[in-house]
């Protein structure tokens, strides 16, 4: 009676170990394989038999062969289970992603746990790898990450001008006075503000205002190169850092956005706009003491270019 209870027990259990929603196999220390469940070979199309005693490299050319043998064999050594996650690797078997979910992953995402198979004697003579489909958490877990990213893109882009907006600024700027100031290198910044803007937006409306602050950005964004960076600072004014740029270094940037948006024209229901805008820059120096006074200095030059007549830049001096 006993006998055939273990007979039944062991049939049941082989019958679940062939129909559970998890990869089960066995290797010998050579890494034939002993056991080849339901799971791995529908994902495979290998049949039990088919792969039966040999050995598993041969039939996966693309499972990381050093890799896994090195961390097959130190569970053999160890006696211990071994762990690898999707996000680590995203996968061991590359198995065909057949959820609805589309254009996400052509691939399965598996966990793996990898655990020693002791003989009636007490030593490891096989281990049992075990693979798990966690395509759906990952799946989840990268869609998350996406969104997460587009938020923190959004937090820190200005939605009219699509240049950073005042809060990213303040961080970049903050950064950058420091590593000036440790480096002992200098930058410049640069403020820029619309000439008579309230006349725009008095003459042609918001709307046609809202359009000229964006074709003044896009003047910016086009000119600025790819290591210094740039911000919407307040409504029609914007502040440019030109890093490792002593101030009569940027005078050339200054005057190219200059010319360039005196010469630019903006459509607006039939009207033609066009404005011009003054610049005031400071680079940083030993005297500069915090991060407000830099910008200070540059205000305090682009005022100087206002009270000159406008559509010019200037350079602070102490
Ligand atoms: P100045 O040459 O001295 O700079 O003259 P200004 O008329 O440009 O004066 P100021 O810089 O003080 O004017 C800023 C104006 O910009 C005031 C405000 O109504 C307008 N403004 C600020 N933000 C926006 C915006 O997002 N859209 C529009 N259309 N107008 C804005
Ligand atoms: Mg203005
Ligand atoms: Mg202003």
């Amino acid at each position: 009676m006993d006998n055939q209870h273990s007979l039944n027990e062991f049939h049941w259990i082989m019958d679940m170990v062939q129909t559970i929603d998890a990869g089960l196999v066995v290797l010998d220390r050579n890494f034939q394989v002993q056991l080849w469940n339901g799971f791995m070979s529908n994902h495979s199309g290998l049949s039990p038999r088919s792969i039966q005693d040999s050995n598993l490299f041969t039939h996966f050319p693309e499972l990381p062969e050093a890799w896994l043998r090195s961390k097959i064999e130190s569970v053999f050594l160890l006696k211990n289970n071994a762990f690898t996650s999707w996000e680590q690797r995203p996968y061991i078997f590359r198995f065909n992603n057949y959820r609805p979910v589309t254009g996400i992953s052509e691939f399965m995402f598996q966990n793996m746990t990898i655990i020693p198979l002791a003989s009636l004697t007490g030593e490891v003579t096989h281990v049992s790898l075990i693979i798990y489909d966690v395509t759906d958490i990952a799946i989840n877990r990268l869609q998350l990450d996406k969104a997460n990213e587009k938020l923190a893109r959004l937090s820190q882009t200005d939605a009219l001008t699509q240049l950073n907006n005042r809060h990213r600024w303040n961080d970049l700027i903050g950064h950058e006075f420091k590593r000036v100031k440790r480096y002992d290198q200098t930058s410049t910044l640069m403020m820029l503000d619309i000439d008579h803007f309230k006349n725009v937006n008095d003459t042609y409306g918001h709307v046609a205002g809202d359009k000229v602050i964006a074709a003044v950005s896009k003047v910016m964004r086009d000119n600025v190169r790819e290591t210094d960076f740039s911000a919407r600072y307040g409504g029609e004014e914007f502040a440019i850092c030109l890093t490792n740029t002593s101030a009569s270094n940027s005078v050339i940037l200054a005057e190219r956005l200059r010319k360039a948006i005196e010469e630019t024209s903006i459509i607006d229901d039939g009207n033609t706009i066009k404005v011009t805008i003054s610049i005031g820059m400071a680079e940083f120096t030993a005297s500069t003491g915090c991060v407000d006074t830099w910008t200070k200095n540059a205000d305090c030059a682009l005022y100087k270019s206002k009270e000159s007549g406008r559509n010019q830049f200037s350079i602070f001096t102490s």
